[in-house]
């Protein structure tokens, strides 16, 4: 998508919270930043390949015998990362 090219990987100054999961994107680690919406997110998010990000997804999931996190990670961040 034409707006990737705007996305860049910054170390985070502050803690904040990954557009694309909802976790949380620690101080000093480092991001993924789309500056048009001034989103953070966890490394590589915004490309639909964070571990990080399967990782919070895997860790909200309820009930532990479904096990689809490809299909949460596109629910969560398909109007982000364009999965
Ligand atoms: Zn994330």
């Amino acid at each position: 998508m034409a707006y990737r090219s705007s996305i860049r990987t910054i170390t985070a100054r502050f803690t904040g919270k990954c557009a694309c999961c909802g976790g949380e994107v620690k101080a000093g680690s480092i991001a993924d930043y789309y500056p048009a919406k001034q989103q953070i997110a966890h490394y590589q998010a915004f490309s639909g390949n964070s571990a990080q990000c399967y990782g919070v997804l895997r860790d909200k999931q309820r009930d532990p015998g479904f096990v689809d996190l490809d299909a949460m990670y596109e629910d969560s961040c398909a109007d982000i990362c364009g999965r």
